[in-house]
């Protein structure tokens, strides 16, 4: 039941939309039907609307195609220019590192400060020895400080890279999924389902919902149907990427390892 317990909701009436089993005689026997529809289906005038997991799956699979870059030529560039982007604003995060490497070099420029003090005989041996070792302390957790800093952000670009490989090959990874691959998917993509009268409706977590804005498209006559500049998509992309609750992030990761 893929589309069940609390994945989509009624627009008509927020409620949940369920599942429903039924089974019907045809002419080789009984066979199982699964339904899904709201759980208030049955009150009042509510839409009496129940569509089939086939139904949905195709609506899904529609909406998957709406988050790939057709134009072969500017899906690779796409790779590449994330692959190489070495120089994102990292928010907080690129604060920190900025901060940490002023102080470095500024620790640097201290003890040299230091050593020319005492080559001047300014600072006793004692001192000389004693300051020497502070800065040198110092020094070495900056180092261990900023190539923290270094190593989150070369994981947050391979987490996009494969966040981008991975909305790139929806379609086909959702026909081998298992209900537990399926539902992570869903989860991963989804910020909210809704069912409105027959279509399902879908809001995309970030950065999977600037693909299917369709800033990074192109459509089927090669107009590029971008409203941003393409030069702007990586950052934008990014931008989106590091918007993203790490936590979100974490998962989007482990999926996409399960799946490369
Ligand atoms: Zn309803």
């Amino acid at each position: 039941m893929t589309y069940a317990s609390d994945l989509i909701e009624c627009a008509h009436c927020g409620s949940p939309i369920t599942c429903e089993r039924k089974t019907k005689m045809t002419k080789s026997g009984e066979r199982d039907y699964v339904y899904y529809r709201c759980t208030q289906y049955h009150k009042g005038d509510h839409p009496r609307i129940r569509l089939t997991e086939n139904e949905l799956d195709s609506q899904m699979l529609a909406i998957f195609d709406t988050l790939r870059v057709e134009d072969v030529e500017f899906r690779d560039l796409f790779r590449e220019q994330l692959r190489q982007a070495t120089n994102w604003e990292f928010g907080e995060a690129s604060k920190e590192d900025g901060h940490l490497k002023n102080r470095h070099t500024e620790v640097v420029r201290l003890q040299q400060q230091l050593l020319n003090l005492r080559l001047l005989e300014e600072i006793d041996a004692d001192t000389f020895a004693h300051k020497a070792r502070e800065l040198r302390d110092e020094a070495a957790t900056l180092r261990l400080e900023i190539e923290r800093c270094d190593r989150g952000r070369d994981e947050t670009i391979d987490i996009a890279v494969k966040a981008f490989e991975l909305s790139q090959s929806l379609r086909e990874k959702w026909l081998t999924a298992d209900y537990a691959a399926k539902r992570r998917i869903l989860e991963i993509l989804c910020l909210n389902c809704s069912l409105d009268g027959v279509s399902l409706v879908t809001t995309m977590r970030k950065p999977f919902d600037l693909l299917a804005k369709g800033l990074v498209s192109k459509d089927s006559r090669g107009d590029c149907q971008s409203v941003e500049p393409r030069e702007r998509l990586v950052d934008l992309y990014v931008e989106a990427m590091i918007e993203a609750s790490g936590v979100h992030l974490d998962t989007v990761a482990e999926l996409a390892r399960e799946c490369a």
